[in-house]
This record gives structure tokens, sequence and C-alpha cells, in this order.
């Protein structure tokens, strides 16, 4: 666990390193999945009380929130998020905190990012040096299933107003003790979509007596690559991609009908919508044309992941002085990756930050079975969050509010 020369950690973010990695191996150990979060909650929950928050349980199910009031009183409120689920995933690795729950594991780096939110929550009580007030967001069910959403609907930002929210996600492939973070787009909207392309089944050498879904669907497939390269202006970005095709059961029998499923990437709601539209438009069609039906369902799920400017240049100054300006990426290219916390973006101003895990070689890519959080982060993630809070909470900020 080397920290690299460029990064000015808070010396007692280093204090607690073995503590935090205590948690971190903990929650490796015993990952749980979307909603399911039951004993990492309780984790959570009881360490910030230990800590003197006012901690509220259950919202989105399984989320947890904290409240701190700093020491000089003040108006403002700021949000810090954390997610806490794992995947499922059987864990290949074989060292000591390796996951004890078959076919579970957290092999996205939550464990990570709760043990750094729980370390950031411990030194801010421990030295409340702000104005106004911390909330700590621990959110579940951020792989796949909306966990944010379902925290918000439940009232989030109701009961627990904040006048900005921030976030981080540990990144392989960019070196420890770097930082990247843009204003706009981080990361991509995630929608799904099902096509069942409906014709008349026949014998397959008599294909003359029915309406063949195999050929429409074929069309189809690559009609639908027109959409990015034909209908969207040429620097917008999506990307359609199908990834399951059935239909027929045997050599010799046209099948009656064909189903294409499949997901879409973009960076904005019109990109979307125009998606969507041409999708309808292309499968409606293309199913004509070889005297076929083709029913569309398709399903947002999680928005764009969007900075807002403001935001996003104080935690590059915040960032700068934690690793050095020249270990801050201003303009990473965007992920088509998604995240759960675009829906808390939608909702308030903010910034997502990625935070350099080192090296991805030896499976250590996001949702590898050999991948591992690095623990040289919790002191850097930990730092970053006190000095942001910090900043962002500070006497000349309650001034100018
Ligand atoms: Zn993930
Ligand atoms: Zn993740």
């Amino acid at each position: 666990m080397t920290i690299p020369e460029n990064v000015r950690l808070n010396p007692a973010a280093t204090a607690l390193s073995a503590e935090m990695q205590a948690w971190r191996h903990h929650l490796h150990a015993h990952p749980e999945t979307a909603f399911e979060e039951h004993e990492t909650s309780a984790f959570v929950a009881e360490k910030l009380r230990a800590f003197g928050y006012e901690v509220a349980t259950g919202l989105g199910r399984t989320g947890v929130v904290g409240t701190l009031k700093g020491r000089h009183g003040g108006q403002r409120a700021i949000a810090l998020r954390a997610d806490m689920d794992a995947l499922h995933i059987h864990e290949a690795n074989d060292f000591a905190h390796r996951s004890v729950n078959p076919g579970r594991m957290h092999a996205c780096g939550h464990d990570g990012h709760t043990a750094m939110l729980l370390g950031a929550a411990k030194l801010l009580a421990d030295d409340p040096d702000f104005h106004g007030t911390l909330r700590v967001i621990f959110q579940p069910a951020e792989e796949n299933e909306g966990g944010a959403r379902e925290m918000i609907e439940d009232g989030l930002f109701d009961r627990f107003p904040v006048d900005a929210v921030y976030g981080m996600h540990n990144w392989p492939g960019l070196p420890l003790g770097r930082i990247a973070l843009r204003p706009g787009p981080m990361m991509g909207s995630y929608d799904i979509f099902e096509i069942v392309v409906h014709g008349k089944g026949s014998h397959a050498a008599m294909p003359h007596m029915g309406n063949d879904a195999i050929t429409a669907a074929g069309h189809l497939l690559t009609t639908l690559q027109t959409i990015p390269g034909r209908s969207l202006h040429p620097l917008d970005s999506a990307v359609v991609s199908a990834t399951q095709i059935f239909g027929g059961d045997t050599w010799n029998v046209i099948p009656p009908s064909v189903t294409i499923r499949g997901t879409v990437r973009a960076f904005k709601d019109s990109v979307q919508d125009t998606v969507e539209a041409r999708m309808r438009v292309l499968a409606e069609h293309t199913a004509a044309s070889f005297g076929c039906t083709a029913e569309v369902r398709y399903e947002r799920r999680y928005p764009a992941t969007v900075n807002s400017a403001d935001e996003t240049a104080l935690c590059a100054e915040v960032a700068a002085r934690l690793v050095g300006a020249d270990n801050v990426d201003h303009d990473p290219m965007p992920s088509m990756g998604a995240e759960d916390f675009a829906f808390m973006l939608k909702q308030r101003p903010g910034c997502y930050v990625w935070l350099g895990n080192g090296p991805a070689e030896g499976g250590c890519l996001l949702h590898n079975p050999g991948y591992d959080f690095n623990d040289a982060n919790l002191a850097i993630g930990a730092s970053y969050w006190v000095s942001l809070t910090k900043t962002l909470l500070s006497a000349e900020a309650e001034v100018a509010a």
C-alpha cells in the first residue's frame, strides 16, 4: 500500500488508514447485492451513530443517511454519497478477505467507497470545523436496480435537504494518485430494449408460404446501426448494442417470431429520445417490408451522469490541492458505462469524480472476478471528502450564501 509522492494526505486520514482497511476487508468478505444490503447497512448505521451522527435508515429499503452539523452553525448543506452493493459474481481471489458469500462479490469497489466515506465521516465528526450541515448518503443497489432513484422517491432530498451532492468512483486504469473529472457528462445513460418481430411461420423449404421473421430481424439488426450513424448529429454520441437474439427451434422450420434485446447508451436526454423514436420507426417499417410486424419495448433505466460546472470547478481545486495540479485530469473521455448517481445529479447540482485505482492488469478491472479495491485509496478518498467538505462549508462560502 504505497501512496504516490504527489499525494498530500490529510494526516488524520493516514492515521485512520488501518481502521478503514479493516472495515473495507470486512465489507469485502461479506458482500450483499441490490436491496439486500441489510448487514452492510446496519454496519454503516452503527458506525455513524458511534461517531455522533443523527442516522436515518430504511430509505430506498436499505439506504442510510447520516447528518452532522458543523461547529459554527450555518445554513448551507451538502451531501457526500457512497454505494454499498456488490455484484452477482463468483470471486476468483484467494486472499484472506475474499467473499464468504458464494456468488456474491464486491467487484466494483463499493466496499472501498463505503469505507472511505465512513472514514471521512469519522474525521469530520472528530473535528466539525465547518459551517452548515453535512449529510452522508449510503445508497443501496447502484448496480442495475436504481437504488438512488428509490431513495429519492422515498423523500431523500425533501427529508434531508442539500444544496449540492457529490460522488466518486474508483477507476482501474487511471494511475493511483490521479483524479479525473469534467463538467458535463461523465457517464452514459442506460436504456434497454426488446423488439419482437412477428411473422408467419412456415416449412423451411417453402418460405413463400410464410413471412420470415428471421430475415426481417437480420435486416433490422443492421438497420439499427444507422441510428448513431445517420440519425444523430455527428458530434452527439450513442451506442446501440443488440446483445441477445432468439427465435426458432429446429433446422427445417421458419419460426413465427424472433426476439432481439439490447441496450442503448447516450449522454443526452434528447439523444435518448431520438434513438427511441428511430428504433420504433425502423422496427415497424423494416418488419412491414417483409410482411411482418414489430413490437418494441423501450425502457429508460438510468439517465446520463452529468456534472454541473461550478461544483466541478470546486472539486477540481480540492483535487489539485490533494494530488497536485498535474495529476488532475480535467477532460477525461466520458464512459458509456452507467452510474446510478445520475439520479441524484438530476435533482441537485454536483460533481462525480474518478479516483485512480492503479493499473488494470491482473484482472483488476471493474466487474472482473479477480478485481480488488486498492487500499491505498482509502486515505486518498477520505482526504478528498474531508477537504471538499471544509471547502464547500467554509466561512467564506457561508458568507457568500
Ligand atoms: Zn459496477
Ligand atoms: Zn460501481
